[in-house]
């Protein structure tokens, strides 16, 4: 039988997307590594400029070092880069998230080929394995229908689109049966999932939490605006993890404004202060060097950073991307002003983060992953320091935080559950 290697690049619903295609093989098999197979599907990110780059530079990597190996193009960056690799003949052939079920005869084609097919689709193919993972991310949701002046994603990605509450469910049925017992719920826009179908995330999370098997449940990234009462509420169950990523970008309202932003400085710190409340740990994204973002914007923003209640931080320089609005307006911070920018902010948020593991009180619930090391129910790494390989779950009863944040434990301080 003949081979085929994926990689995968971005975000969870991109390898969410990847194991959709896996699970459509039929007449190939998956291999290992890049190196021999016969053929190579990239699934790709488009989200910043460097994405691109990077996905761009794996392309003619695989070209050198696998000539004979055909190349397929999928994912968000299909229609752009992917349209120009196949014109530049560097790949054999595009195709779209609608058009998965496809791939057996995609790697057969004779020919290079493009189907981009539509943006409206949600493909709700059951799969039974996630390779090399310990969590299971669940795709729940796809598109956007909200606007930021920065984002291309609701031109890759299509409008706001949910998958069905029967399919969720199955789907976390199957692989709890295989034996996870840690998911992810994933989607372009999580938060707005069930309100193309008269449902809600609240309502889903509770239906999932009855699930046999179900140990502990995460959301991905939420924008701040889509989180309710009624979902804090369920948040705050025992099977969820005590952590919320809410989608800030900004700390200044002039800012928020110019990326056509729902959100406001004032909501988000009454809302983070909400979620903190409950012993959460809450992450956020932050775009730095956004056009207009002045010294002034930029220092009064960072004052009112220092007033929330964040413990992780994900900081993107601000890159224009082709169609969106914000790549027109005027760029005025250079890249090393930004990059002082990311620097500043990860130093106040390495410190929030070391602040909050400082006056826990809880274990930490470990899910080990590789080399004795794996997530808490907070979402920071764990490092478990033992000469033995573990796995499984297990409970940190003492451990040290460094001043960058990086948590360890000897072995004698846990226990396995
Ligand atoms: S909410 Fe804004 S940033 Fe997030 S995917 Fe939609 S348009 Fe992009």
């Amino acid at each position: 039988m003949k081979t085929v290697y994926f990689k995968t690049f971005g975000c969870r619903s991109n390898f969410f997307d990847t194991s959709v295609i896996a699970a459509r093989l039929n007449e190939w098999q998956i291999a290992d590594n890049e190196a021999d197979s016969d053929a190579i599907v990239v699934n790709s990110c488009t989200v910043t400029n460097s994405a691109d780059a990077t996905v761009r530079a794996f392309v003619r990597r695989m070209r050198r070092e696998n000539p004979k190996a055909k190349l397929l193009f999928t994912g968000c960056g299909a229609a752009s880069l992917g349209k120009r690799l196949l014109e530049n003949a560097e790949i054999d052939g595009v195709f779209g998230h609608s058009e998965k079920a496809r791939i057996d005869d995609f790697l057969s084609a004779e020919k290079p080929f493009e189907a981009l097919g539509a943006l409206d689709s949600f493909d709700e193919t059951i799969i039974d394995r996630f390779d090399g993972k310990t969590r299971a991310f669940i795709k729940i949701q796809d598109g956007c229908d909200f606007n930021c002046s920065y984002c291309v994603i609701p031109l890759v990605r299509g409008k706001a689109r949910s998958a069905s509450k029967s399919f969720v469910l199955e789907q976390i049925k199957r692989l709890a049966d295989r034996g996870f017992e840690e998911f992810v719920l994933t989607g372009v826009n999580t938060g707005a999932y069930g309100r193309d179908r008269g449902e809600n995330i609240a309502d889903l999370i509770a239906s999932i939490g009855k699930i046999s098997g179900v140990r502990r449940l995460r959301l991905s990234s939420i924008e701040p605006c889509l989180v309710s009462d009624e979902l804090l509420d369920i948040c705050a169950a025992p099977f969820m993890a005590k952590h919320l990523h809410i989608a800030l970008q900004h700390t200044s309202d002039r800012i928020l404004k110019a990326m056509n932003r729902r959100n406001s400085v004032k909501s988000d710190r009454i809302l983070l202060e909400k979620v903190s409340k409950l012993g959460f740990a809450i992450g956020s994204d932050y775009i730095v060097g956004f056009p207009s973002e002045s010294e002034e914007i930029f220092n009064e923003a960072i004052d009112r950073l220092k007033l929330l209640p964040l413990t992780h931080i994900h900081i993107f320089p601000f890159s224009p991307r082709e169609g969106t609005k914000a790549a027109k307006m005027k760029i005025d911070v250079n890249g090393l002003i930004a990059n002082e920018r990311r620097k500043a902010i990860a130093k106040i948020i390495d410190q929030k983060r070391r602040d909050f593991y400082l006056k826990n009180k809880e274990s930490l619930i470990v899910l080990i992953e590789k080399d004795n090391s794996g997530l808490d129910q907070f979402f920071s790494r764990v490092q478990i320091n033992s000469d033995s390989d573990h796995s499984g779950w297990i409970e940190v009863k003492k451990y040290s935080i460094d001043q960058n944040g990086a948590i360890e434990a000897r072995i004698e301080d846990c226990a396995c559950l």
